[in-house]
This record gives C-alpha cells, sequence and structure tokens, in this order.
C-alpha cells in the first residue's frame, strides 16, 4: 500500500517533470490553409515548437499535442494596424475613458479591449494611442493575461503650435517614454473638412526625426495636399484619407506609403452605438446623421477610387474604439462585400501587407518556418465566403493557444 502511494507519487513527479521541462511540440492538422501572402495548401500540418513555427507541410512527426483543425481555414493572426485601446464604454453607458476614472479601472477596460480582439483572431495590434497601451503591451508581454501583442504611440503628436524643432524633441522624448511608433495629426477630421492643419515643414520635421529614431510615424489625414506632404516627407502610413484624389493616390503608390482607409468599422460603430457616442467629446445627433449619410458613402467612394490604382498597398487598420473591440475582421468583410475587394487581397492586406508596414514581416503576417507561431482558423473558406472571418474557432499566439474547438 505504501509503495503504491510512493510509486503515484514517482509517475506524479516525473510527469509533471516532464512537463515543464520538455515541451512537445503543437501539431496543427488543416485541410486548407492560407499562407498569408495569397498561397493556399490543402491537407497540411503546420509543427509549432517552442513559440516558433518549426514546418509546414504533409508530413508530421510521430509525437505532440495535435489540433485537427478538419474543416477550418488555418491563417495568419490578422493583425489590426490602428486601434484605439483606451475608449471604453462605462457603467453609465457611455463614453468614458479618463473622465474621473482611476488609472486601474482604465487599464481593467483596455485589456478588456485586447482580449476581445484576440479572441476575434487579432494576434497583434497596434494602439495609437494613450499611455495606457504601455501598461496594456506590458501586462499582455508578461505572458499571463491573454491578449495580442501591443505596438503603442503612447501619445498622439496634434499640437499645430509647435516648432519644428520642438516637434523634433517630442519624437525624441515619445521614444524615451516607450513609444514603438510615431502618431501624428496633419489634417482636421472629415467633418471639418479635412484641411491641413501641420505644414509641410512641421511634417517634416516628426516623420525625419521618427526615422532618425528608427521610428515608424502614421498619420492621421484626410486631404490631398496635405496626404502628398506626408507621403514625400516619407512618414509610413496614411491614415483615413477619405478626401484623397486620384492624383494623390497615385502619389502613395509610388512613394511606397502604406495605406489604411478605415471604411468599414469605426464609422459603423459610431452609428450602431450612437446614444453611447451622443454627447461625449463633441458626438452629436447631427454629426452621426453626417458620419452615416455622407463619411460612410464617400469613404466608400474613394476606397474603390482606390483599388484602381496599381501597387498601391493597402494595410488592416480600423481605427477601432470603444464597442468595436472584436469586431476587428468586419472592416475586411466590408471592403469585400461593399468594396469589391478580392477576398485573397483583403486578407494579405490584413496579415502579411501590414506586418511588412510594421516592419515585421520577418516575424509574422505568414505561415512559414521560422515565423512566430501566431495562427487563427475559422469556420468555413474565407476565399469564396469572407464572412468566414466572423467565425475565428482557433487563435494561437507566440505558439500558445488561447481558443480552441474540442479537439
Ligand atoms: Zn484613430
Amino acid at each position: 500500500m505504501l509503495e503504491d502511494i510512493a510509486m503515484r507519487f514517482f509517475v506524479l513527479f516525473l510527469t509533471s517533470v516532464n512537463l515543464f521541462a520538455q515541451e512537445q511540440p503543437v501539431l496543427l492538422k488543416a485541410s486548407t490553409m492560407l499562407d498569408g501572402k495569397g498561397g493556399v495548401q490543402h491537407n497540411v500540418t503546420v509543427v509549432v515548437e517552442g513559440g516558433t513555427i518549426r514546418s509546414v507541410g504533409a508530413s508530421s512527426p510521430a509525437h505532440g499535442v495535435t489540433y485537427n483543425l478538419a474543416g477550418l481555414a488555418l491563417m495568419p493572426g490578422l493583425i489590426d494596424t490602428h486601434v484605439h485601446l483606451a475608449p471604453h464604454f462605462g457603467p453609465n453607458g457611455k463614453v468614458a475613458g479618463g473622465r474621473g476614472e482611476s488609472p486601474a479601472t482604465e487599464l481593467g477596460y483596455a485589456l478588456e479591449n485586447a482580449y476581445a480582439d484576440l479572441m476575434a483572431g487579432v494576434t497583434t495590434v497596434q494602439s495609437v494611442g494613450s499611455p495606457i497601451d504601455r501598461d496594456v503591451r506590458e501586462a499582455i508581454k508578461r505572458g499571463v493575461l491573454p491578449g495580442p501583442r501591443v505596438l503603442t504611440s503612447v501619445r498622439q503628436i496634434t499640437d499645430t503650435r509647435s516648432t519644428p524643432d520642438q516637434l523634433r524633441e517630442l519624437v525624441r522624448q515619445t521614444k524615451a517614454d516607450g513609444a514603438d511608433l510615431i502618431k501624428l495629426f496633419a489634417s482636421k477630421n472629415f467633418r471639418d473638412g479635412g484641411a491641413q492643419t501641420m505644414s509641410d515643414d512641421q511634417i517634416l520635421a516628426v516623420c525625419q526625426e521618427a526615422r532618425a529614431q528608427g521610428l515608424r510615424v502614421l498619420v492621421h489625414v484626410y486631404s490631398s495636399h496635405a496626404i502628398m506632404s506626408v507621403s514625400q516627407a516619407g512618414c509610413t502610413s496614411v491614415e483615413h484619407g477619405t478626401l484623397i484624389d486620384d492624383e494623390a493616390l497615385r502619389f502613395l503608390a509610388a512613394h511606397g506609403t502604406y495605406f489604411d482607409p478605415n471604411i468599414g468599422v469605426v464609422a459603423q460603430n459610431y452609428v450602431i452605438n450612437k446614444d453611447k457616442f451622443i454627447g461625449t467629446g463633441g458626438f452629436t445627433e447631427e454629426s452621426i446623421k453626417g458620419t452615416e449619410t455622407r463619411l460612410i458613402p464617400a469613404s466608400l467612394e474613394m476606397f474603390k477610387r482606390a483599388l484602381a490604382v496599381k501597387g498601391l498597398k493597402f494595410v488592416f487598420g480600423t481605427d477601432a474604439v470603444a464597442g468595436a473591440h472584436g469586431h476587428n475582421a468586419e472592416e475586411l468583410i466590408y471592403r469585400v462585400q461593399k468594396g469589391g475587394q478580392d477576398s485573397s487581397a483583403a486578407i494579405v492586406s490584413g496579415t502579411s501587407v501590414s506586418a511588412e508596414s510594421l516592419n515585421m514581416s520577418k516575424r509574422i503576417g505568414v505561415v512559414a518556418e521560422g515565423m512566430d507561431a501566431d495562427l487563427i482558423a475559422v469556420e468555413g473558406d474565407p476565399l469564396r465566403d469572407i464572412t468566414a472571418l466572423r467565425r475565428v474557432v482557433f487563435v494561437m499566439k507566440g505558439g500558445k493557444v488561447y481558443k480552441s474547438p474540442a479537439r
């Protein structure tokens, strides 16, 4: 009897040693795999070890933890290059954040937004930006709480009274404050006409200094002249751009500036949740009406024109705020269903092109040997029915499984 108990403990001990000392490979057996670059393979096993994709192919090692993803489409995790993790609806149902809330409360909500994004298949987000993003990034990085990888601009550069030298200093300060990138506002919003607010010199100062510091620059900008100035200055990407003309679209393509048109989530979210926005942050019944009747149609018309421009590099960004987290893929669905984008191109945009725009194409955005194991699986074939992106049933980030169908 005593020996029996001792033996059981010994076996238990061995098992636990084994669990901690030896990480078993994880085998993902999928009927369909989209590689993130437009390639499709069938009956593939992806072998993941130590957070990295070890192999992609027909054969698989004899042992390992196996996930049977039959009937699902395996693909790289989505990369949302433009979100705001901090905004949320507070206990009174209205948009909250920063007004009378403790930093701890704010952080809790931001972590919830991050969690919603991850569960919807977004394994990397770029949040642009609030200082609290930094806390979210670090909390998730510690590896206990689930969430996507977070990149953040920490703040937004908006002060048009700053001199070019002051702006350069602010870029350096933002880097010192832990930012992964810079977010700049160069024009008014759509509803205010979109006129350029930062001078060409100010834009150049921010983008040059950022480049010298090894940082990318995302620019909130709506009108054509401002957009060309941003592109000329070597900024990384144009956000929104609703008032862009064909000349400026071609200019972006020729200069390799990424374009993030945000046409399918953020504006629709304001309309869907209008009661929660009206009365906060300048939102009125009238402004939401304008979003519905002017901004949404103008964005769609612009996107259709942009699609026709050869070589224009679209990234995937939603501008998700309160209420929109977890609905990120609607951006790609909208592009395909309403904008007429090819579904494969939309998926490539949301994976490898977005990774490239983050300077992370060697690590994420593609299913291939040596890449970080950020993988999702969706129910159905997203190439034939893009709404499959709504049905994310498997999520792995850095080799760790966060969501999975019954094995
Ligand atoms: Zn934004």
